[in-house]
């Protein structure tokens, strides 16, 4: 039996090794495979997933609130930086709004997930009651801010957030403790997170057995259209939309862009991480875009923390997915809601892997659908992740782009050097 327990001990170590995106497909696709075999008794895994279903809910209102926040406190710069910073801030919501809405138009067209059926669990969904545009534009700004925080009303919960945000920044001096406090509590509110996305392979595991075996084989086919979904979505948005933004606004050739920052959308791609592609980004910047490193050392950083076009889009096209699922209809005042939500979301967004899927709980939340859906996503949510990346950083540097040529911070002649020539500088 010590051999036994040395054994187990090896595998367990072994598995502890794999990255945990892996660990999560594993995980769905050991969830498949018991939920087909098991039939309708799979049910019994589903406590499992509902468990962790719970423990992600619990992260929503502290870390949308304490992250929110410092994501506001973090431009503190941005006031100083006067001109430049009020229009990459305004450039960077217009897009990420855009990019949502994009998100839920090719969420529409392609209906990744009509026809599966889903029965939505009373008890893990948020009551749906459905006001009018007026009353969901008043109820905004919430009367009690810590009813609001109560109740995870979370459109009130970020207005707060913002509003408190820039409070802090214009009272100076006086801020600095409670930003402290709040950036303190941030941290923490994301570690928490890691220890529990940890706990993700065994409820994504509970949440598939349920799912297959309740539904059978068939509910891989709308994981799938969510792929193709996203990667559409991502595509148009980068090589359409970018390349109208760029030709119309800097007047500057899209092809010569995208060769320049080929780098740092391949090591966006593969890492999952705009924090993590800054490095790569700012060369591109400077060395194949000819980009001033005065504009690039503001406008860049800023956006990796606040601009996040393609997980605004991902969440647009998931959101759908998961209404469609479940057979819930949308209003239009949801898809405001949503388009709302992502936008302000993605400013206390992180440019970490996965974050994204955690945002995607908050969006859910605020129009009433079932969390059971992000577990759907999570199995598959690695593939998006690289997708949504690359749109992030693309997005920071097409505005660094434009910001620059606006501010004459761009050196046309080297932007337009072709690369042999700028990889030698
Ligand atoms: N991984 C993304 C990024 O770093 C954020 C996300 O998960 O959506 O930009």
């Amino acid at each position: 039996s010590e051999q036994k327990s040395s054994i187990v001990g090896r595998v367990w170590s072994r598995w502890m090794s794999v990255p945990l995106w892996l660990q999560i497909l594993i995980g769905m696709l050991l969830g498949i495979a018991t939920g087909l075999g098991l039939g309708e008794q799979a049910v019994v895994l589903k406590p499992i997933g509902t468990l962790f279903v719970n423990t992600i809910k619990m992260l929503i209102v502290p870390l949308v609130f304490c992250s929110l926040i410092v994501g506001v406190t973090s431009m503190q710069d941005t006031a100083k930086m006067g001109r430049i910073g009020f229009k990459s801030f305004v450039f960077y919501l217009g897009t990420t709004s855009i990019a949502i809405t994009l998100g839920l138009a090719v969420g529409h067209f392609m209906q990744p997930g009509s026809g599966l059926g889903m029965q939505a669990d009373a008890s893990l969904t948020v009551a749906k009651e459905v006001p009018s545009v007026m009353e969901t534009l008043i109820n905004i700004v919430p009367t009690n801010p810590i009813a609001a925080l109560a109740s995870g009303q979370i459109l009130q919960v970020i207005v707060f957030a913002v509003a408190l945000g820039i409070s802090l920044v214009l009272i100076g001096d006086h801020g600095k403790p409670a930003i402290k406090v709040f950036e303190s509590l941030a941290e923490a509110m994301y570690k928490l997170t890691d220890m529990i996305m940890k706990l993700a392979p065994y409820g994504v595991f509970g949440l598939m057995a349920w799912v297959a075996g309740e539904y059978g084989i068939e509910m891989l086919l709308p994981l799938i259209k969510v792929i193709i979904a996203v990667y559409i979505g991502c595509f148009i948005h980068v090589v359409g939309f970018y390349s109208v933004v760029l030709s119309v606004f800097a007047k500057l050739n899209p092809v010569q862009f995208f060769k320049g920052i080929s780098n740092a959308l391949a090591v966006a791609y593969t890492t999952s991480s705009s924090a993590g592609s800054l490095p790569a980004s700012m060369k591109c910047a400077s060395e194949s875009l000819g980009i001033n490193k005065k504009i690039s050392s503001f406008v860049l950083p800023l956006g990796t923390t606040i601009n996040m076009d393609g997980t605004a889009l991902y969440q647009g096209v998931t959101a759908l997915f998961v209404a469609q699922a479940f057979g819930i209809d949308l209003t239009w005042v949801d898809y405001i809601t949503i388009i709302l939500t992502a936008t302000l979301a993605s400013i206390g967004t992180a440019g970490v892997p996965g974050a994204g899927l955690v945002m995607l709980t908050l969006v859910l939340t605020t129009v009433g659908l079932p969390l059971e859906g992000v577990a759907l996503i999570a199995g598959i949510d690695r593939v998006l992740d690289m997708a949504r990346t690359v749109v992030n950083v693309s997005g920071d540097l097409v505005a660094t782009t434009v910001i620059a040529k606006s501010e004459g911070e761009l050196n046309v002649a080297h932007y337009n050097a072709d690369m042999e020539q700028s990889a030698l500088i």
